[in-house]
């Protein structure tokens, strides 16, 4: 067994072999640049860009020109929700309070800016409800963003509701879908208007991601340049990054089909650590909607860097955004009501289809043996 081993798919995830060989031609073969029309270096770099384009619009049953390549999630969530609200009057804006940095941030400017914003608290479940979106609208609420799966505690969102609450009042719903991707069977004939996602997270390479815009909603571009993809993100595209980005979306249905043994490892870790150690730990990811492959679970009276310290064997993530040595307790976890230390004191293991049934008895022993020793 190679150690360390990897527990930390919700962070990102290694590109897929079958991936990487479709992207290797276009590094030094196929090196055109898709804007050089004149030429077939150019033709064949706008060949490999269309065929990505279809890949992703088939998996989401949307027209290919629906989708905006981008760098990444990060740039989506800026794109949707900056390019959406530029040249419009200022209003009031609603997201939650779990949201990745990569939303909260973006909110936290616009407030700056003179927006108002409501930050939606989940439940005791990490879920935020329909209800407390509802309540929420006013008169001049422009925008929604509330995620579909939840990074930290793995929680699916109600997003087809969210979906239907904003169409009721013509309100644009953002979503970012960078954890629901080959996670959860998404409901495409009820998409956000706007969905940000992320290749590192499904087995493409880093720098790469996408938005998808509902024709009825427009963008102005954040950056401006050559006026590629419809001129809303301008620059030339990395042509061996977006065909990694297609074929990895070739490969969620095969993902998909892994849930069942992911939901049984989940149980399995979950349940034996609950036997081993009772109430000295807290079960985050606990509800029935959650996803699979993440169980995030909080130990009580044990101060978090003695915990990280211990586990060189396994990679795992202490379920923040931030880095381990951070002190900054998880956003997501006090909202859920954690205090500081118990916050601090989180794991948040993410599993893969990669992951293995040895792989899991390793990580319970080890965790077994590991927090033994340091809880009191
Ligand atoms: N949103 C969510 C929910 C994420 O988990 C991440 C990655 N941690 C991001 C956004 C940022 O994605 P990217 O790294 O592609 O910018």
């Amino acid at each position: 067994m190679n150690l360390p081993i990897y527990f930390d798919y919700a962070s990102t995830t290694p590109v897929r072999s079958e991936v990487l060989n479709k992207m290797l031609p276009y590094f030094s073969t196929h090196y055109g640049n898709a804007g050089s029309n004149l030429h077939h270096f150019g033709w064949l770099a706008q060949e490999a860009i269309d065929l990505s384009r279809n890949q992703i619009a088939s998996f989401f049953n949307v027209k290919p020109s629906a989708i905006i390549f981008t760098s990444g999630a990060t740039e989506s969530n800026n794109l949707a929700i900056k390019g959406f609200l530029r040249d419009k009057p200022k209003g009031h804006l609603i997201t939650s309070t779990i949201e990745h940095k990569a939303v909260l941030e973006i909110f936290r400017q616009l407030q700056k800016e003179g927006y108002s914003v409501t930050y939606l608290n989940p439940d005791a479940q990490g879920q935020i409800t329909k209800e407390s979106l509802s309540n929420a609208i006013r008169e001049n609420t422009l925008l929604v963003s509330l995620m579909m799966v939840n990074n930290e505690l793995g929680t699916i969102s109600d997003y087809v509701a969210f979906k239907q609450i904003c169409d009721l009042q013509s309100i644009c719903y953002h979503s970012d879908a960078t954890q629901a991707i080959g996670k959860i069977n998404i409901d495409c004939t009820n998409l956000p208007h706007l969905l940000s996602f992320s290749g590192h997270k499904i087995y493409a390479p880093k720098g790469i991601g996408g938005l998808i815009i509902h024709p009825s909603f427009s963008i102005s571009p954040l950056v401006y340049g050559g006026g590629q993809e419809r001129g809303i993100r301008s620059g030339t595209l990395p042509v061996p990054l977006i065909v990694g980005l297609g074929y990895a979306f070739d490969f969620i249905p095969q993902m998909l089909s892994c849930n069942e043994t992911l939901f049984n490892f989940k149980e399995k870790i979950k349940n034996e650590l609950l036997i081993y150690f009772k109430n000295k730990i807290l079960i985050n990811s606990h509800n029935a909607s959650t996803i699979s492959s993440l169980i995030s679970f909080s130990i009580y009276g044990v101060y978090w860097e003695k915990i990280f310290n211990s586990m060189t064997a396994i990679a795992i993530s202490n379920g923040s955004a931030c880095n381990v040595k951070s002190t900054n307790p998880s956003h997501v976890l006090t909202a859920l009501g954690h205090h500081r230390d118990l916050a601090l004191s989180t794991l948040r293991i993410s599993l893969s289809y990669m992951t293995t049934e040895e792989d899991v008895n390793f990580l319970i022993q080890y965790l077994k043996e590991k927090l033994a020793k340091i809880i009191s």
